[in-house]
């Protein structure tokens, strides 16, 4: 514990300070209270013995700006010193901030006593304030686990592409959106060609590998505001805010085109596409989301690796 004291008589000074020091505190001396100011910016003692009456700034007025001092800092505990024994004075110590009082001449033995109580108070503020930062501590690491949590749970755990309950989400929301303020809004479904036989011929493991690729490629190749999910074992599906069916296609295309680049080890890989944008008649999200499957339905029929959007298919079936 770090005593400090303020004291401008000297002969008190030194009965103090080496009363402090025998009683195993560390002891600093402030001539007046300016200079214990500034040894309390500096020094952080945990405990200010001060004198009642110095120059300048008196032992009411250092009380004053010690309790003043940001709460983030360590608690002072402060002991008036004075010779003054009136209730007024020390009404008015108490109100000033002081924790406790010593009396003048002093009576070594009840200062010892009156250091125990200080050295007790401190501890238990210093308890306090450690278990607070634990408490800090703790629920930084609480707040990190549940974002990662929250994370997990809109994750595919394959291809890190959202998954597909987040998807459904995200897809209410936008849709409501593109409704209110009458924005296109399109879905892109994608289902991996022939990819039974593929797992049957290379492996399931070669199967995720072609999985995780075809994630990569979709993800490298969508704009920024597009959602990328992975609906379901080999299908992928992407939500394309205030996108109209043309802007939709062309993407489609060039994700088509990504994916048959591969690069693939095993055998050439290709998807077939179907898309479908709001309009006057779509009337809910699912609705959006059956239509784009009906024209990927058509992509497999029609010889697969090919983009096709619900808005063609009456012309052509
Ligand atoms: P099509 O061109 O008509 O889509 O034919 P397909 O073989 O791709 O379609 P089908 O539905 O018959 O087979 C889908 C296959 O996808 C079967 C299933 O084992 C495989 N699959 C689904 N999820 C996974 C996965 O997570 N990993 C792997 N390796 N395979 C998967
Ligand atoms: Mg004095
Ligand atoms: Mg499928
Ligand atoms: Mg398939």
């Amino acid at each position: 514990m770090k005593v400090l004291i303020a004291e401008d008589d000297l002969t008190s000074a030194h009965i103090l300070t080496r009363a402090v020091s025998d009683l195993g505190y560390e002891s600093d001396l402030a001539r007046d209270g300016a200079e214990a100011w500034a040894k309390i910016e500096r020094d952080d003692p945990s405990l200010v013995i001060s004198d009642w009456m110095m120059p300048q700034v008196d032992g009411p007025e250092l009380c004053r700006m010690i309790r003043r001092r940001p709460s983030a800092k360590p608690y002072i505990y402060t002991i008036l010193l004075t010779s003054k024994t009136y209730r007024e004075d020390r009404l008015e110590a108490l109100q000033a901030g002081a924790d406790d009082f010593l009396t003048k001449p002093l009576d070594l033995v009840e200062l010892a006593a009156r250091l125990t109580v200080a050295q007790r108070i401190l501890s238990i503020q210093q308890e306090l304030r450690d278990r607070a930062v634990q408490l800090e501590l703790l629920k930084a690491e609480l707040e990190r686990r549940n974002l990662q949590l929250s994370e997990l749970a809109t994750t595919d755990g394959l291809t890190g592409l959202k998954n597909h309950r987040h998807f459904r989400e995200v897809l209410e929301g936008n849709f409501a959106l593109a409704v209110r303020r009458g924005l296109p809004l399109s879905v892109i479904l994608l289902d991996v060609d022939q990819f039974k036989s593929f797992n049957d011929t290379f492996g399931h493991p070669a199967g995720d590998e072609v999985l995780i690729g075809v994630a990569r490629a979709l993800d490298g190749n969508a704009r920024s505001h597009d959602l990328v999910a992975r609906y379901g074992g080999e299908e992928f599906i992407l939500l394309l805010p205030a996108t109209d069916s043309l802007a939709a296609q062309a993407l489609g295309e060039r994700l088509r085109e990504a994916i048959m680049a591969g690069p693939w080890t095993h055998r050439p890989i290709t998807a077939s596409f179907g898309i479908a944008t709001t309009g006057q008649a779509t009337l809910a999200p699912s609705q959006l989301v059956d239509e784009a499957d009906r024209a990927l339905y058509f992509s497999k029929q029609n010889g697969r690796n090919q983009v096709n959007h619900h808005v063609g298919l009456g012309m052509l079936v």
